[in-house]
């Protein structure tokens, strides 16, 4: 099944669990950044509550707020016991550290997954996950390479991975290209997470029965890309845009319905 048929028919499931709940689950989006991806991001995850029956509302707060006054906020939202689970749309602004802000969510309301108590995992690699197990993928006993070591995608990733029972290696910004080209050449699973447009080409070397993850999301001029050129020679390659970006989505909705039951 492509993602977007997969996301079609998990939709209308979620749909009808929404419908058969006696009280829906209310999300909250907290967004600061005004920039073109944090309005397309926010507008997407309202749409999909809005899709699937799911009550969510956006909290609005300037550009220039201070760190001091988002954790007042936030204070506000882990007390709330009409939200269910709420969400501080990253990237913040350069006056708020980031990891404060994660650590600041109350564990059982983080439907990011970001904090590290919380019993939810972060919505890509769980995204991912879930459309693999979903495709039948095999994991024990396979290799899987994850490229990024970030706290929200690569690091998550490897360790579902080998929860999985994968043998996982995870590469880095200081992996040589020679082992880069060596590792790569005998995965079976490949999770890419970099941030550098087309950073594995066709020049690289993968088993043709090979699953290649593309979580890598570049915009120019042209549009958006991925960190994978597209039309490699695999058994399954996941597109950009229309990709990653749809399944962290549906992972959002499905986290919070976790929270919600
Ligand atoms: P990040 O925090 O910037 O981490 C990037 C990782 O890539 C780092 O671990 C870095 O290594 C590694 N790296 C950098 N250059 C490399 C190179 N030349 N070769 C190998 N590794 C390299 O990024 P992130 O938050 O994980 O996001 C990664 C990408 O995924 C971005 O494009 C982001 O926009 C996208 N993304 C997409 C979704 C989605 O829903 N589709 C969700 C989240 C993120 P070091 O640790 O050594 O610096």
């Amino acid at each position: 099944m492509t993602i977007k048929e997969y996301i079609k028919a998990r939709k209308e499931e979620i749909k009808a669990e929404v419908a058969a709940m006696a009280k829906k689950p209310n999300l909250v989006i907290v967004q600061l950044n005004e920039d073109e991806a944090s309005k397309a991001y926010v507008k997407g995850k309202l749409k999909d509550a809005a899709e699937l029956g799911i009550n969510a509302k956006l909290l609005k707060f300037p550009v220039e707020m201070s760190e001091k006054a988002l954790l007042k906020e936030i204070a506000k939202l882990n007390k709330d016991k009409k939200v269910d689970g709420f969400i501080v749309q990253m990237p913040l602004p350069k006056q708020i550290n980031e990891e404060t802000i994660k650590l600041a969510v109350a564990p059982e309301k983080d439907v990011d997954g970001f904090h590290p108590m919380s019993a939810l995992n972060p919505c890509t690699p769980q995204g991912i996950m879930n459309y693999l197990k979903h495709e039948g993928v095999e994991f024990l006993g396979k290799n899987a390479v994850v490229i990024g070591r970030s706290n929200i995608v690569g690091k998550p990733m490897a360790k579902m991975l080998l929860k999985e029972s994968c043998n996982v290696t995870v590469l880095h910004s200081k992996t040589s290209k020679e082992d880069m080209t060596r590792y790569l050449k005998y995965a079976d699973i490949v999770v890419v997470a970099v941030g550098r447009k087309h950073l594995i080409t066709k020049e690289f070397e993968f088993k043709p029965s090979a699953i290649l993850v593309d979580v890598g999301i570049n915009r120019d001029e042209e549009g958006l890309h991925g960190d994978i050129e597209p039309g490699m020679p695999v058994a399954l390659q996941t597109p950009v845009p229309g990709g990653v970006g749809l399944l962290t989505r549906l992972a959002l909705m499905e986290n919070l319905l976790k929270i919600g039951r």
